[in-house]
């Protein structure tokens, strides 16, 4: 197993690039955010658990992302390839990850940090657009779909996240400033780290992505 991770603010773009490589690469794109929403929605007990943390901006508890990163591990061949896009997001997720990593024969290969300036991430996050039903990201400006407010795959309304409300973006911020960020020293002492400029659009963005995980 191959592990590559995406790393970077909420609002990098780590989504949109992880959905275009991955199905490039033969690899497969596991957001934990989108596993969460899933149980959420699915009303399971994680879901259950999780819902509050989510629509605060706060992450988690780290012993439930662990457990279903554990879980997505056993289930896959040995010579799939994940593209992780939201986990890890604490130290301790990362440490796990090595630990898991060791138990299950995988290998982290690389993570790549997706550099975005602040103020282009408050615009991405405040335009994001998602179809409730299929999941489908879009974005007023950047990612518009083809028929106002609507999903382009399925036909569902477009909502706003719970927790792209300008506030809870404002928390989402100051956790991954304190949480998150401090994976890039992680990741840079062993060796795996590459910065990626990732302030362009989708199309420049994603081949300087693509570039480093080859
Ligand atoms: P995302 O879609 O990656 O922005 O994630 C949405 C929300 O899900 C985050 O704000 C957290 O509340 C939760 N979440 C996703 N991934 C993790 C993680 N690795 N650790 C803790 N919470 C997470």
């Amino acid at each position: 197993m191959n592990i590559f991770i995406l790393l970077g603010a909420p609002g990098a773009g780590k989504g949109t690039v992880a959905a275009i490589v991955s199905p490039s690469l033969g690899a497969r794109h596991v957001s934990t955010g989108a596993m969460l929403r899933e149980a959420v929605k699915s009303g399971t007990a994680a879901g259950l658990s999780a819902k509050a943390y989510m629509d605060a901006g706060e992450l988690v508890p780290d012993s439930v992302l662990v457990a279903m990163i554990e879980e997505l591990m056993v289930a896959s061949p040995s010579d799939a390839t994940f593209v992780l896009d939201g986990f890890p997001r604490t130290v301790p997720q990362a440490e796990a990850l090595d630990a898991l990593a060791v138990r299950h024969g995988a290998n982290v290969v690389r993570a790549i940090c997706l550099d975005v300036p602040d103020a282009l991430i408050m615009d991405r996050l405040g335009g994001r657009r998602v179809c409730p039903a299929c999941g489908m990201g879009f974005h007023i400006a950047n990612i518009p779909p083809k028929r106002e407010g609507v999903c382009d795959a399925c036909d569902t309304a477009l909502i706003l996240r719970a927790d792209d409300q300008p506030e809870t973006i404002r928390n989402r911020l100051i956790v991954y400033a304190k949480q998150t960020a401090p994976l890039i020293d992680f990741y840079t002492r062993q060796g795996k780290l590459m910065n990626v400029d990732a302030s362009g659009t989708v199309e420049d963005n994603v081949p300087r992505v693509l570039a480093v995980m080859r």
